[in-house]
């Protein structure tokens, strides 16, 4: 079974999100937590959870990855902004538990002119006063393009996030092919490569969510810009060779392409498709 979805807008609240994922025959999705370029977030309504986690059971979905917004920087050189996603963060971790055994993934963040490693220990810090033993929500680093001074393009940095993380158990990642390939892995021609690096780096049990795009530049290029799957510098064949993959076959797929509600579902159909049951 092929779980793959797309990005959702989460402003009708959960249900209306869950049967829009159905119309595009999506199995999985992913949504924000809150406004995505501010950080406010609406209250959550009981019933409407109650009702989506009616239809999530009937319609065996996968596992849900839901995307911290950009906003959150927990390694930001102005602690006013570190403070700010942290108090995003704890308040997500809560939100979370409203549909229990989901993945919240975030973006490691940009360390600002601190130095990785300054910012690789404020992440380290923000999640072990944050994360909590009884919380059923695992929690995923993103591995990124590595635009600017952001952490997490190389499989070094998550490791070592991962190694200063007391709650071990709660965290995994989820790794992005428009940001591998932008970060310099070359998914086209070596996949089986870049998943043993990982495996010998972070350890492939770790890696818990894919999210599936083409993207607009060539390798290494560092600028995160996706694109239709199948108009970008990956392409289709490389892409279907992921979601085959022995290693990610059973992953949700998240779709974050430049899409419509048609083309997501036209991507989904397509991937389903060249899916080997
Ligand atoms: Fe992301
Ligand atoms: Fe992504
Ligand atoms: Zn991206």
């Amino acid at each position: 079974m092929l779980y793959i979805g797309c990005h959702l807008p989460s402003s009708k609240g959960y249900l209306a999100m869950g049967k829009h994922a159905l119309s595009l025959d999506a199995n999985t999705f992913a949504f924000f937590t809150r406004n995505p370029r501010g950080g406010s977030a609406k209250p959550i309504r009981e019933s409407d959870v109650a009702s989506f986690m009616r239809l999530y059971n009937e319609n065996s979905f996968g596992t849900l990855v839901a995307h911290a917004p950009y906003t959150m920087n927990l390694c930001s050189s102005d602690p006013s902004i570190r403070e700010f996603g942290r108090n995003m963060l704890a308040d997500d971790m809560a939100r979370m538990e409203y549909t229990p055994n989901q993945y919240y993934n975030f973006h490691p963040g940009s360390h600002t002119g601190q130095g990785v490693e300054t910012g690789i220990e404020q992440i380290a810090d923000a999640l072990n006063s944050i994360l909590r033993p009884e919380q059923t929500t695992t929690v995923l680093l993103e591995g990124m393009a590595g635009k600017g001074s952001e952490i997490g393009s190389k499989f070094q940095e998550l490791r070592a996030i991962l190694d200063r993380v007391e709650l071990s158990e709660k965290m995994g990642v989820c790794l992005d092919t428009c940001h591998l390939w932008e970060a310099g892995f070359d998914i086209v021609n070596d996949l089986d490569g870049v998943l043993e690096k990982f495996d010998r780096i972070v350890g492939i049990k770790r890696l818990k969510a894919m999210h599936l795009n083409d993207s607009k530049n060539p390798m290494s290029a560092h600028k995160d810009r996706h694109e239709l799957i199948g108009k970008g510098h990956i392409g289709s064949d490389a892409l279907v060779k992921v979601i085959n993959h022995p290693a990610l076959r059973k992953l949700p797929f998240i779709l974050e392409t430049p899409n419509d509600d048609a083309g997501y579902a036209a991507e989904i159909a397509f991937m389903r498709s060249m899916y080997a049951e």
